[in-house]
């Protein structure tokens, strides 16, 4: 009885408005390369996030429900095959219109720094809110071919933190996947540096820009990393528990055309 009396008290889950999947088609171009079981449990995780978030809007953005729903079905694409509905200590997301100034600081020796501006399109805080430019989502959204998506890169940072530690390596299974992970990405770390990599430069910051960048590219560009890249294609497939190269083999997608 008293499970029975739990039960019709527990909370509703959140609902996916159906008005939501137009939005989605037109202007998340990875919604249309989900096939029926990864777009039900994509609605799921859309939900989740779109009601469970505070969201927040500065400079003057109209954070409309389009806004929200776009942001949270690319958040929502990295969890797909996770074994986790929610990101952990995400409570707040803050949308602005265009890229971020902020201020960069850079010691240049002597206990000198120099300061100056930089303009950013995302930051993810540990345990803080995620800021993103509202231009730079919806360009990434709408044009995966260019690579980038401030979305996936932003949130690659969270899932890298869930284990307290932003170094380009989020929790893993086994201290040999572990071991593996950090050899490949070592590796092609070591690529970038190079100048012999596909990944841009900016991946040659540190680990955990390598990883974010590595996300963005797996998943938009997924052909390139599968065939230049292959042994960080293999553990980004194993990790994310996804395998967008053959999501766009079964839309009749391949690589020369
Ligand atoms: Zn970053």
């Amino acid at each position: 009885m008293l499970s029975r009396v739990r039960g019709w008290f527990r909370r509703t889950p959140p609902s996916f408005d159906p008005t939501w999947e137009a939005v989605l088609r037109s202007g998340f171009d990875h919604w249309n390369l989900l096939d029926d079981a990864e777009l039900e449990r994509m609605r799921m995780l859309v939900a989740r996030f779109f009601h469970g978030r505070r969201w927040e809007a500065a400079q003057g953005m109209d954070l409309t429900d389009e806004v929200k729903v776009l942001i949270s079905a690319q958040a929502s694409m990295l969890l797909l095959g996770l074994e986790l509905d929610e990101y952990l200590d995400v409570s707040s997301v803050i949308v602005h219109k265009s890229t971020m100034r902020v201020k960069k600081q850079r010691p240049t020796g002597g206990g000198v720094w120099s300061g100056g501006t930089q303009h950013i399109s995302g930051q993810a805080h540990h345990r803080g809110p995620v800021m993103l430019s509202w231009s730079a989502a919806q360009r990434g959204a709408r044009v995966p071919e260019r690579g980038m998506n401030v979305v996936y890169h932003e949130f690659a940072h969270r899932l890298d933190m869930m284990d307290g530690v932003t170094d380009g390596t989020p929790p893993l299974g086994d201290e040999a996947a572990q071991a593996r992970w950090q050899q490949v990405f070592t590796e092609a770390f070591a690529r970038v540096h190079d100048g012999e990599s596909i990944l841009r430069n900016y991946a040659g910051t540190n680990p955990a820009e390598f990883f974010a960048v590595a996300t963005e590219l797996f998943f938009n560009r997924p052909f390139d990393v599968f065939t230049h890249e292959r042994d960080l294609y293999e553990e980004l497939r194993s990790f994310y528990g996804q395998d967008p190269a053959n999501r766009l083999v079964r839309a009749g997608i391949h690589p020369d055309a």
